[in-house]
């Protein structure tokens, strides 16, 4: 079709659909501005869509199942897209961000300032590490696997086992299922670490090992027991070894506590992290870091071939450039002062509930260093009313559910809660 024909064809769409416009004067206009033309005098049911953000907005103060942190505020971010035009325009971070080819217009300057914000809090040292803003945790357990595979591949020419405990996230369990890789669930210890003494029965000293860490289960809020862990494998010795930290929602806070050393890999020795951005940090959709070593970033193709250095090391192609800007203005916006008050409010808060519930002699359960109470499920209205999630474990005596304190819950919520399980007893 050439440009007139689409023209006419535009033109005759228009005049059919909304009757704004005389053929002759769509003629008139410019391409583009028909098609905007077009848009603004598309119908967009105000009604409809009120209802439905009124109703997300209030739901928002109820939701202490999910570990998304509500407290959040885009405003002056997103004021600034639309006021800038970046809102009209196409950007795409697409390939190596530390390697720009400058082929598509995208925020790679601020997607590395991001990483570089953060990687020396999970213990990366300038110059050896590597990383993206992700799509979301998920999207950096892929990156943390398939690297790991490449990189066992690149030492042993073959395919690796995967441990992970029964606990930990799926996202690794269909992972390992979508790379074909062989998985062994580890049993779990009643609080939701990875049994150790399984472990080590598990573990075969003949094939090289891809070890995923839980850094706080997605129920329970477990932190597998790594230094245990990595003494087991001194003692086993498999043929070669990658340890990446599923760090979803704890990454986020834990390097801002006192707990820090945990997510350290100076002191912790682990290969890759991946972290969610919508969980503790609080995002409006989907966002994540995954952070790995040069060591392991140089090692992912099996046989080094130099050219690899020239090719695309992520495995999604397109990639959010507004993502990593909306990144980029939260840490500069809130800052270290700022995330270690709000890791300091979610855990008092959570212990603040786990007292609450003692007094009341109520069946719960909080991990160390966790947000994540987990207590016997309550009756399907306050499940409903709280948004919570329900989980199953006999050796607790079965029916479960968890809140997660994120920073939008605080004492008076608990309270509230309290009172809603106090008048559920008395029924
Ligand atoms: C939430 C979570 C994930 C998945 O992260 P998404 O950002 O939702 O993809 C993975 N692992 C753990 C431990 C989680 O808590």
């Amino acid at each position: 079709m050439n440009r007139r024909d689409f023209m006419k064809l535009a033109g005759a769409i228009t005049v059919a659909t909304t009757g704004g416009y005389t053929l002759t004067e769509l003629m008139k206009m410019e391409p583009l501005e028909l098609l905007v033309k077009e848009a603004e005098a598309a119908t967009i049911p105000m009604a409809r869509m009120n209802a439905f953000a009124k109703e997300c907005v209030k739901r928002s103060r109820y939701v202490i199942g999910y570990p998304n942190n509500q407290n959040i505020n885009t405003k002056d971010f997103y004021k600034w897209y639309v006021e800038s035009g970046l809102c009209n325009i196409h950007m795409n971070n697409v390939g190596n961000p530390w390697k720009p080819s400058g082929a598509l217009i995208n925020s790679h300057e601020f997607e590395r300032e991001v990483i570089e914000y953060f990687a020396p809090f999970f213990g990366f040292k300038k110059g050896e590490y590597w990383g993206i803003v992700t799509h979301s945790g998920t999207d950096g357990n892929m990156h943390g696997m398939y690297f790991g595979v490449k990189y066992l591949q690149a030492k042993t020419k073959q395919l690796p086992i995967v441990y992970v405990s029964e606990e930990a996230h799926y996202s690794i369990k269909r992972l390992a299922d979508v790379m074909n890789l062989e998985l062994k669930l580890i049993p779990t210890l009643p609080m939701g670490q990875m049994d150790v003494s399984a472990f080590e029965k598990a573990l075969d000293p003949t094939k090289p090992a891809l070890i995923v860490i839980a850094i706080g289960t997605t129920f329970k809020g477990a932190i597998d027991d790594h230094p245990k862990i990595a003494e087991i494998v001194n003692k086993v010795k498999p043929m070669a070894v990658y340890t990446m930290y599923d760090a979803a929602l704890f990454g986020g806070f834990l390097p801002f506590t006192k707990y820090r050393d945990i997510v350290n890999r100076e002191k912790m020795n682990f290969d890759s992290i991946a972290v969610s951005g919508h969980k503790f940090f609080g995002f409006d959709e989907p966002l994540g870091l995954f952070i790995t070593t040069m060591e392991v970033f140089n090692n992912q193709n099996p046989f080094k071939v130099n050219y690899l250095n020239d090719a695309v090391p992520t495995i999604t192609c397109s990639r959010s450039a507004l993502g990593a800007l909306k990144f980029w203005w939260h840490l500069v916006k809130n800052g270290e002062k700022e995330y270690k008050r709000q890791a300091e409010h979610i855990l008092s808060v959570a212990q603040y509930l786990k007292k609450r519930l003692d007094e009341m002699n109520y069946p719960a359960w909080l991990n160390p260093m966790s947000n994540t109470v987990f207590f016997k499920r309550p009756s399907d209205w306050i499940m409903k009313k709280w948004d919570l999630a329900p989980e199953y474990d006999e050796r607790l005596g079965g029916p479960l559910a968890h809140d997660v304190i994120m920073q939008h819950e605080t004492e008076k919520t608990v309270d509230k809660f309290i009172a809603d399980l106090k008048k559920d007893l008395k029924k």
